[in-house]
């Protein structure tokens, strides 16, 4: 049996809500039958919060009832398995983590909340974020929808999963290099990366803290938009979240493209493009023409150091935020300990997958007396020149504009024996973080029935734009709006 996915936008089931066509609780015991039905196959969650679940979706049907509903109150969603849920497991798709119950919410989980979202559980992950296929997860592979022996990508693959399955309409991804849009553009869904600053990063266990970023992934821009607002905003309790008034996004929308003018990087379209994904992102760019914008071709000369400069950064950044794992405090700890040593050393080694461990050496060693200035510190100059690159660009550009990745999904094992072609799969979307720059994916056609992902880069706090851009572009084509079959296992 064929089974259908649920079309309604966010905006659309508020108001069927509100209307009392359906309530909070008919869509979250029907997203739990979804899950019930699909997800021993797709692996798209990790936990399931069902009782906490059906009970919030009560609390929501009253709220609405007394007229005292938020933008999201009573429609399900889901968190990224990275963002600590009070009295709800948070693995971070971790060995290390998977008895770990937080005594706090993350502040985006809180935000989300006080909108009145209903929390349904937590999405599958490459262990602490670092990978870009899902395969890094201890909790096995997720598949992706629309093709289950192809991965969806990583890290925030079962957020990209879950949407595009219709498992839920939304759900939280974070990004340290692509992990939010390279998944989305895999699965066929729409997806954000804020700038770095604009959504808080407390309690969203840090990979790599000057890069991470939380954002939304939904199947609309309209939808991230509303998310988004939700999301964003001042946290006293991290220091880098900046402090600038709260936007509307929704109301930005439809801001006009006339005159926009995109910045196509040639390094976007040179070897290692796929061909096919190449002409369906000239595609897409012809009809932003249509709309008025103009097009223009730009050099970000030092794409290529992305990879060499991010994988030292990020590692660096890892092997110290990981330190914490000790086996003492909280996370797994191995049987019987001989010392101190033992406890420290196999605690970590049965804790954390090889993955997590290699980049625990190369950053440690990145950052150790005598490789310092000759890795890490250089990896920080090629961070500025990078960001430097963007800088001069948007002298003459508003936005960016290429594919989100050099191909369509690939097929789960093909890339796991060899790290650097994994690496490799982040060409277009690691330089954004390390310059801190808003960007987001939007599906933009399919090659051979796998979906591609057309990627916008805006400059810093330039989301309303973004936002706009895709919006519009959705409003012209229904790529967006494709979804996958999915049968019913027999
Ligand atoms: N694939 C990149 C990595 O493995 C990016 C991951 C991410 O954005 N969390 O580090």
């Amino acid at each position: 049996m064929r089974l259908e996915i649920d079309p309604r936008s966010l905006a659309e089931l508020a108001k069927a809500l509100a209307s009392g066509e359906t309530s909070s609780f008919a869509l979250t015991e029907s997203a739990l039958a979804r899950i019930d039905a699909l997800d021993s196959e797709l692996n798209s969650f990790i936990s399931i919060d069902r009782e906490a679940a059906l009970q919030d979706a009560k609390t929501a049907d009253a709220r609405i009832a007394s007229g005292d509903a938020g933008p999201l109150t009573g429609i399900p969603i889901a968190h990224k398995d990275i963002f600590c849920t009070r009295n709800l497991r948070t693995s971070c798709g971790s060995r290390m983590l998977d008895d770990f119950i937080p005594p706090y919410d993350a502040t985006v989980v809180e935000r989300l909340r006080s909108a009145g979202a209903v929390l349904i559980g937590k999405t599958n992950m490459d262990e602490f974020a670092m990978g870009s296929s899902n395969e890094n997860s201890f909790y096995g592979p997720c598949k992706n929808p629309w093709d289950r022996k192809r991965v969806p990508g990583g890290s925030s693959g079962g957020s990209a999963a879950a949407v595009a399955a219709g498992l839920v309409a939304a759900a939280t991804g974070t990004d340290t290099g692509g992990s939010i849009r390279q998944p989305a553009a895999f699965c066929g869904i729409t997806g954000l990366k804020p700038t770095y600053g604009l959504v808080s990063r407390l309690g969203m266990i840090a990979y790599a803290s000057s890069l991470d970023q939380g954002g939304p992934m939904a199947r609309s821009a309209e939808d991230c938009a509303l998310l988004l607002e939700a999301m964003a905003g001042h946290d006293v309790r991290d220091s880098t979240s900046i402090n600038r008034p709260p936007e509307n996004y929704r109301a930005q929308l439809q801001q006009s493209l006339e005159g926009l003018r995109i910045g196509i990087p040639k390094e976007y379209f040179g070897e290692g493009l796929d061909s096919s994904v190449a002409r369906i992102i000239e595609d897409a760019l012809t009809e932003y023409e249509a709309m008025g914008a103009t097009l223009q071709e730009i050099s970000l000369p030092r794409t290529a150091l992305s990879i060499p400069a991010y994988y030292v950064i990020a590692p660096a950044e890892a092997s110290t935020n990981l330190s914490r794992y000790d086996g003492v405090r909280y996370g797994h700890r191995c049987n019987s300990p001989k010392d101190l040593e033992d406890l420290y050393t196999r605690s970590r080694e049965e804790g954390f997958g090889g993955e997590v461990q290699r980049r625990i050496l190369v950053g440690t060693y990145a950052l150790s007396s005598g490789y310092y200035d000759a890795y890490y510190k250089k990896a920080q100059q090629v961070r500025r020149l990078i960001a430097g690159d963007f800088a001069s660009a948007f002298e003459s550009v508003d936005v960016i504009a290429g594919p989100t990745t050099p191909g369509v999904a690939f097929e789960l094992g093909s890339k796991t024996s060899d790290p650097t072609a994994m690496y490799l799969e982040d060409i277009y979307t690691l330089s954004v973080n390390l310059a801190g720059l808003p960007a987001m994916s939007l599906p933009a056609g399919f090659s051979d029935g796998l979906p591609v992902g057309l990627q916008l880069i805006g400059q810093h706090f330039d989301e309303a734009r973004l936002l706009a851009a895709a919006h519009q572009f959705q409003q012209r084509s229904d790529w967006h709006r494709q979804t996958p079959e999915l049968e019913l296992p027999a």
